[in-house]
């Protein structure tokens, strides 16, 4: 295969979902976890990628934009899957809107695979946003 061209196709975000491990909101120390308290699940957040390639979900912040950020990787589903969190450095892609000159950073990982965090599409965002996902009960949404 031919190197990847710079082109922005957009491709759908990555569907899978982990449960978050219970340790998690103990095992990281992080300035704002705050909202980690409401994490239940974890949502790939890359574009779709090969099942030999990790899912990645960021677990928050980093103490300052530069610094590393906490992510969780995991392979698998269930009792097979394999997970480890760990801080890593941010993807150093920028795009620059030619127009207004505003610069978008990637929100990945340094070295992810798939798209840029801009190339990437999110309809089960929306769908988690909207209640949609929240696990077992298809009919028991309730107002916050
Ligand atoms: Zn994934
Ligand atoms: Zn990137």
């Amino acid at each position: 295969m031919a190197g990847d061209d710079t082109e922005m196709s957009d491709v759908l975000q990555c569907t899978a979902v982990t449960p978050a491990p219970p340790y998690l909101t103990h095992h990281l120390h992080l300035p704002c976890l705050s909202h980690l308290s409401h994490l239940s699940y974890l949502l790939c957040e890359l574009g779709e990628h090969d099942q030999r390639t990790e899912h990645a979900a960021r677990l928050g912040a980093a103490e300052t934009p530069d610094a590393p950020a906490p992510w969780f990787f995991w392979t698998g589903a269930g009792p097979e899957r394999v997970h480890r969190a760990e801080a890593v450095p941010w993807c150093p892609a920028v795009l620059r809107h030619l127009g207004t000159g505003v610069v978008r950073r990637c929100t990945f990982f340094d070295h992810h695979t798939s798209s840029h965090s801009w190339g990437v599409t999110d309809p089960l965002g929306d769908l988690i946003a909207e209640g949609l996902v929240s696990g077992e009960d298809p009919k028991g949404w309730a107002q916050p």
